[in-house]
């Protein structure tokens, strides 16, 4: 228990740290999060953040296990709060 509140913690950090060192427009917010307070990053900068494999976080998209969108350039975004939370289910 206390090592997930640790994690969290860390991620909440850095949460900010790519958000604050992202250039351009302000963060998204990911729609589907009730709290409102869930950035919606690149799946490259999530892996950065959360730890978790690039290709992981890109067949939890597929898959629909996180929140993701389509940006109007095409390129995909994904919930930093769903990858966290179902980081034990793809973690594997
Ligand atoms: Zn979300």
């Amino acid at each position: 228990m206390t090592k997930n509140r640790k994690t969290e913690k860390a991620v909440e950090i850095h949460e900010f740290y790519v958000v604050r060192t992202t250039t351009g427009s302000l963060p998204v917010l990911c729609d589907e999060c009730a709290a409102g307070d869930a950035f919606m990053v690149a799946p490259e900068q999530a892996a950065l953040v959360t730890h978790i494999p690039l290709r992981m976080i890109y067949r939890s998209i597929e898959t629909a296990l996180v929140h993701f969108r389509e940006t109007a350039n095409g390129s995909v975004i994904v919930c930093l709060k769903s990858l966290t939370t179902t980081r034990n289910q793809i973690d594997e």
